[in-house]
């Protein structure tokens, strides 16, 4: 299996090379374009230099929603609709949903470059899956866990078949809190 720190150490060093304006790449390695400005502003979160982010803006909301409606969840494909104006909880599975890529609570921003449009299924259960992994934890998670995390989230969101290959764990959970939600809406609960 790839060893995905080094992945993050050789992609960090590589974007160094070109000054702080380019994304990372992860090129052949990995297929994903994680913003350095959200990792360093989730690292700066860790060590007690940043506050959690503010809420996302309604306007910036809207926009995506409206952009994303009839497209697919860039993780399970299913079309997601954007439903405007209701009020809903899991039994709409493909509502379009707002996710931050990087939890606020590991320091996330709610800068677009953290944002992603996913189903409501996914994001949900996501969600869940992140909350089990902090649990984990009997205070906070350690910078190296979280980076871990934070970068199978943007695998998770951006491409699954890569999130499977390096964090099969963390795809499990993932998978498998999505099989309870999908279990406890066909149950009507
Ligand atoms: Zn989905």
């Amino acid at each position: 299996m790839i060893e995905e720190r080094n992945n993050l150490e050789t992609c960090l060093a590589i974007n160094r090379l070109f000054g702080d304006h380019r994304p990372i790449s992860y090129g052949s390695i990995l297929p994903v374009e994680i913003p350095p400005e959200e990792i360093s502003r989730a690292q700066r979160f860790f060590h007690g230099k940043e506050p959690k982010t503010t809420t996302l803006s309604n306007s910036l909301k809207k926009r995506m929603l409206t952009l994303y409606d009839g497209k697919r969840c860039p993780t399970c494909h299913t079309v997601i609709r954007y439903h405007r104006g209701i009020k809903f909880g899991h039994e709409i599975a493909d509502a379009s949903t707002i996710e931050h890529v990087i939890p606020i609570a590991i320091g996330g921003s709610s800068e677009e470059a953290n944002l992603a449009v996913r189903c409501n299924l996914c994001n949900r259960a996501s969600g869940h899956a992140m909350n089990e992994w902090l649990q984990q934890f009997k205070e906070e998670p350690t910078w190296d866990s979280a980076r871990r995390m934070i970068l199978y989230l943007w695998l998770e969101t951006h491409d699954i078949t890569m999130a499977e290959a390096l964090y099969p764990q963390l795809y499990y959970t993932f998978m498998r809190k999505k099989e309870q939600l999908n279990s406890k809406h066909r149950r009507g609960d």
